[in-house]
């Protein structure tokens, strides 16, 4: 019996590891640097809470929820994106209540969507998110894109553009549906059956839509900042000051609608044209969402937030090898009383913070150099039959080359010295 992981899923093998690693850990300097919080939520959430706050016209979650019953009856989902568990989270942990009024956290973690699997686009796959929960401030809009911006700039992600619009605010939004809804009207019946769905339901879904998005009718159909009150309009206008005030390119892009429901006012994408992800590539979006925390129950509370999705930002990383991730000392046994020794050397080495390894599959001399190697050791210890009747090793720094035969009792002193003389290895 041959097992396959499921269709859309990858196995990260420690070859890439290392590159997420390296990532997450760039990621969670760039949010202390902003003093963004960790918050970490369940992987699966009630159904309800995705249909309510993503909305259930998207085609998140008419089409690409992986929702199960448990054993106990209830509709359960496996999240498909993190916004609407951090709101429930922040509803259900009171944290309107606390002392600090605008919440700033961040997660990371796998999002599950039924998608057609493709290059950069999967079933399982990961993503960074940020939340600014509980202050209405153009400011914080900025925040938001600002450490978006400097996410993607920290990655070294080249040719990038901020793309902004605004959905506007309640009374906008109904001004704008009703003249989109005046503009598709008479060519109603050309659009597909979805369109036709969500022009009663939620006609803003219908510029989303993947299947007529071709159609000229989309790109004559009216612009969401024409529609704008004066306080959305204000609010939009001082997000555009301020961007400029900090030098920081965006370009304002009308057609910018994004797929989820829970968005009003600020929307933004971070668009790539690097070569690695192709041209005109998402790699991140998210915008402001003032209505969601109340629509799931909690007093109102602005937010805003973005989300990147981490498998793109890694076909952007360069694929320098890094050589300081070797190990400190590899050692090296030759026969069963040297083994022994060996084990009792690595255990000492780590109880003292080295990064250490030994041979176990007692090979010869030649392929325990090639595993030092492949490993990026800095010190080789050798113990063949003379090392371990006269109880002292060879160790061997394997960029110098230079060899010295060291008492047991002195291996942790010699080590220790030899990384304190010689800066190129610490
Ligand atoms: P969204 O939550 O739809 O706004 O997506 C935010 C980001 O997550 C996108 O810009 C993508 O980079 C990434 N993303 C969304 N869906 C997928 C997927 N199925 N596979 C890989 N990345 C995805």
């Amino acid at each position: 019996m041959k097992y396959n992981r499921p269709r859309g899923t990858v196995d990260i093998t420690p070859e890439n590891s290392e590159k997420w690693i390296e990532m997450e850990q760039l990621l969670r300097t760039v949010a202390a640097n902003y003093n963004v919080k960790e918050m970490r939520t369940p992987i699966f959430e009630h159904t309800e809470l995705f249909s309510r706050a993503v909305g259930d016209t998207t085609d998140v979650v008419t089409k690409e929820m992986y929702t199960f019953k448990d054993k106990g009856d209830r509709s359960l989902t496996l999240r498909p994106e993190g916004t609407a568990g951090i709101a429930r989270a922040y509803v259900e942990n009171k944290m309107y209540a606390l002392p600090e009024k605008l919440q700033k956290v961040y997660y990371m973690g796998p999002m599950f969507r039924y998608e057609r699997p493709q290059n950069g686009r999967q079933r399982q796959f990961h993503q960074f998110g940020v939340e600014m929960l509980g202050v209405e401030s153009p400011y914080v809009d900025v925040e938001c894109m600002l450490m978006a911006v400097t996410i993607v700039e920290a990655l070294g992600i080249k040719n990038i553009k901020l793309h902004i619009n605004s959905l506007g605010d309640d009374e906008s939004r109904t001004a704008y549906r009703e003249a989109l809804k005046n503009h598709f009207r008479p060519v109603l019946n050309d659009l597909c059956e979805d369109c036709q769905a969500r022009f009663e339901k939620n006609p803003l879904r219908i510029l989303d839509c993947k299947v007529d998005a071709k159609n000229p009718v989309m790109a004559s159909a009216p612009r969401t900042i024409d529609y704008l009150s004066e306080k959305a309009k204000a609010h939009f206008d001082k997000v555009c000051n301020l961007l400029d005030d900090l030098e920081i390119e965006y370009v304002v892009d009308t057609n910018l609608v994004r797929g989820l429901d829970y968005y009003s006012h600020t929307v933004f994408e971070i668009i790539s044209d690097d070569p690695k992800l192709g041209a005109g590539s998402t790699v991140g979006g998210g915008g402001r969402y003032n209505g969601l925390v109340e629509e799931l129950g909690g007093p109102a509370t602005p937010g805003v937030g973005f989300a990147f999705g981490m498998e793109r930002l890694m076909l952007a990383l360069d694929d320098e090898e890094d050589e300081e991730n070797g190990i400190d000392v590899y050692v090296m046994p030759l026969g069963d009383e040297a083994r022994d020794l060996a084990m009792q050397i690595i255990t000492m080495l780590r109880a003292n913070g080295f990064t250490c390894d030994m041979d176990y599959a007692g090979r010869g001399l030649k392929g325990q150099f090639k595993s030092s190697d492949r490993f990026g050791a800095h010190l080789s210890i050798i113990i063949g039959e003379d090392e371990v009747k006269g109880e002292y090793v060879n160790i061997r720094c394997n960029h110098s080359k230079e060899q010295s035969e060291v008492k047991l009792e002195d291996i942790l002193s010699y080590i220790e010295n030899h990384y304190e003389g010689d800066h190129e290895h610490e």
